[in-house]
């Protein structure tokens, strides 16, 4: 790895700007310019080619804005990275002395062009930031990770970018944070970033799902920014002017702050001990009442009666909404947890029926 993106990969937070395309020389060096000034930035993104949803639309400039990337380095001092899809790619990319390679959603999904960057990459030590795929599936996304791995890149890190669901209007793609938390989960060792620009695709939520990121310890952010937003080739309702990046950066929350100080340790353990403490009293209480379904279940079975009767349950959820309300629960994580229980409760009842 080159040391000028060694001093970079371990940094945290590592937060990673720059316009979603290369548009033309000018924008690419005044956007890097713009965003070194803020003094909050650690390298530098572009697309060159890009992966457009609809023929007829910008498809990136190609390898000539490859030297305009060369010329942001040398001015701001900033690594650089851009998405690559094909060998050709990979091979451009690496001839321009391009630091830290992406591999874009659309390419995760691929096995063939993931293999295809792969074997491109035998040999070669540049860091590779992989994306998560646009469908929600952990295998393909650790399917990727694996090839380019055993292609010998010792430096590999990840992209959580959100999934493409239909009909979602809220975000452009669905964060699904209990993914990208198993991901990290069972990759310990690499670097898990957020790209709040492409979950959101708009302006006005940015800053939440920038903050959600690193409450749930992210190891850094990638953000799109533009220094003319509305009339950006690409991506033009997302991204943000350099300074406004800058006061969004300000903003954020650092959650890993206070890490080293003794006494948030000790306060932490100690509500974790009273979490620990509540689950296994949960658990407690969720066996008994299983306990109760079964003796129900036999009951049942004794008096030759069906297991489900719809309008007790409807009465269980019925009561419970009502009581979550006053304890702070939401109805969608009680409706949940109780059909999960009543799952339970089904199938216990229905091993008593069948003994
Ligand atoms: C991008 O980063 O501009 C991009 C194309 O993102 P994604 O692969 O996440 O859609
Ligand atoms: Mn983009």
């Amino acid at each position: 790895m080159k040391e000028i993106v060694s001093e970079t990969w371990g940094k945290r937070p590592l937060i990673i700007s720059g316009p979603c395309s290369a548009e033309t020389e000018d924008q690419v060096i005044e956007t890097a310019t713009r965003l070194a000034k803020t003094g909050k930035v650690d390298m530098l993104r572009a697309g060159i080619w890009k992966p457009r949803t609809k023929p007829g639309l910008f498809e990136g400039i190609g390898t000539k804005g490859l030297p305009w990337m060369q010329q942001a380095r040398k001015i701001t001092g900033l690594p650089v990275t851009v998405e690559v899809a094909t060998a050709k790619q990979v091979e451009d990319a690496l001839h321009f002395d391009v630091d830290v390679l992406w591999i874009g959603a659309r390419t995760t999904v691929n096995p063939f062009s993931v293999q295809e960057i792969a074997d491109a990459l035998k040999g070669v030590d540049v860091p590779v930031l992989i994306k998560n795929p646009i469908n929600p599936d952990l295998e393909l996304w650790s399917g990727a990770v694996e090839r380019i791995q055993r292609a010998g890149v010792q430096h590999v890190g990840l992209i959580h970018r959100g999934f493409s669901s239909y009909g979602n209007t809220e975000y452009r793609n669905a964060p699904m944070w209990h993914l990208a938390i198993e991901m990290k989960r069972r990759n310990p060792g690499l670097m898990m970033i957020n790209d709040p620009s492409h979950i959101c695709g708009r302006r006005d939520i940015l800053q939440a799902v920038a903050q959600q990121a690193i409450n749930l310890d992210f190891d850094g952010l990638i953000i799109e920014s533009h220094i003319d937003p509305d009339n950006a080739w690409s991506d033009a309702k997302q991204q943000i002017t350099p300074e406004v990046l800058g006061e969004m950066l300000e903003n954020i929350i650092w959650r890993k702050e206070n890490v080293e100080s003794e006494d948030f340790y000790t306060a932490l353990e100690k509500m974790r001990q009273q979490i620990n403490h509540l689950d296994d009293e949960l658990m407690q209480i969720l066996g008994q009442r299983m306990k109760i379904a079964d003796k129900i279940g036999e009951y049942k079975k004794n008096n030759s009666v069906t297991i489900l009767q719809t309008n007790r349950w409807n009465e269980i959820l019925e009561r419970a909404t009502k009581k979550a309300g006053v304890l702070g629960l939401s109805a969608e994580f009680i409706t949940k947890y109780l059909d999960a229980v009543h799952m339970e409760s089904i199938n216990h009842q229905n091993k008593v029926m069948n003994a």
